[in-house]
């Protein structure tokens, strides 16, 4: 037995000492660790699948070599316009992403001290959110590439701050912030590949894709790895996989169009691309609600609380 284990045993027949050292390191919530009915704690690495994954994932990107955008991308399948707004479906289904980007930003700021380094994750996600609501409500009135790099600069910048805010949730708020400027710079650089790429006549969409693709392959396995706990989990898969149906609404645009003549596959992706950003909105909120003392517990906080006891 360890000396946290023995410490974890000895805190737990004291129950003030107990609620204080949960408050402390968070164990149930924190991913970081596992606790198990033995009253034994054991140190995670949560985030080692996650970086394997991802890793494998662009090593396949490199030997598969450039993607380009699917023909006819800008031929949307609902052409209708209202209130001479061109492609109106496509563009109003955009109000959504500013509203939660809004209410987002707000929370974020009002509760800063209570998120203390997850700040600048969330920030920048629903910061992006609100830029995603002009950026592709400019690229729907006329889609073409030039517009559309608005359309997908956001888009990217979210998926570098929604990755941020799910380390810094699961793994370690630090390393999370410091990641962050690495990760915008990491957006920027994809959307621009992207673009000069397609300028020469062979788009390659490899860089944005596996960008994309991040948060989808992190965020499960960190919730797979993490302890299971509804209040964590449920927003995040929330989160997940509305993101996932929007993504498979997306290439079933004209499929779903033919069907039901009134609401098009890529305005079905903007709604539950909106409500993935929700689900993540909710599990802020839980944050700053609930949450006071919260940061993933380390070797280092223990080894801390050990020597305060
Ligand atoms: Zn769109």
């Amino acid at each position: 037995m360890t000396k946290y284990q023995i410490l974890i045993r000895q805190s737990l027949s004291n129950t003030t000492l107990a609620s204080k050292l949960y408050a402390r390191v968070n164990i149930i919530e924190s991913g970081a660790v596992t606790y198990s009915n033995s009253n034994t704690v054991t140190l995670a690495r949560p985030h080692l699948i996650p970086i394997a994954v991802s890793l494998l994932l662009l090593i396949v990107f490199l030997l598969h070599g450039p993607i380009g955008q699917l023909d006819h991308y800008h031929d949307f399948a609902d052409q209708r316009s209202l209130g001479g707004i061109p492609h109106a479906m496509d563009v109003w289904s955009n109000v959504g992403f500013a509203i939660v980007g809004t209410l987002g930003l707000a929370v974020c700021w009002m509760g800063r001290r209570q998120l203390g380094a997850r700040t600048a994750g969330y920030t920048i996600f629903f910061a992006a959110m609100l830029m995603t609501a002009f950026g592709s409500s400019w690229y729907h009135i006329a889609p073409d590439n030039s517009r559309l790099v608005w359309d997908r600069l956001p888009i990217a910048v979210a998926c570098a701050g929604i990755m941020s805010a799910a380390w810094a949730e699961f793994v370690n708020s630090k390393q999370a912030r410091f990641a962050l400027p690495w990760l915008l710079l990491g957006a920027c650089l994809s959307v621009a590949w992207w673009h000069v790429t397609e300028l020469t006549g062979m788009g390659d969409l490899r860089p944005y894709l596996w960008l994309q693709a991040l948060p989808l392959i992190t965020v499960p396995l960190l919730l797979w790895k993490s302890p299971k706990r509804p209040a964590r989990a449920g927003a995040w898969t929330i989160a997940i996989l509305c993101y996932v149906l929007a993504k498979g609404f997306e290439l079933a645009d004209h499929a779903i169009f033919d069907l039901l003549h009134l609401i098009s596959g890529h305005t079905f992706k903007h709604l539950f691309a909106t409500l993935a950003a929700w689900a993540i909105y909710w599990r802020l909120q839980q944050l700053v609600s609930t949450d006071t003392s919260y940061e993933p517990v380390t070797q280092h906080k223990l080894s801390m609380i050990s020597k305060a006891h």
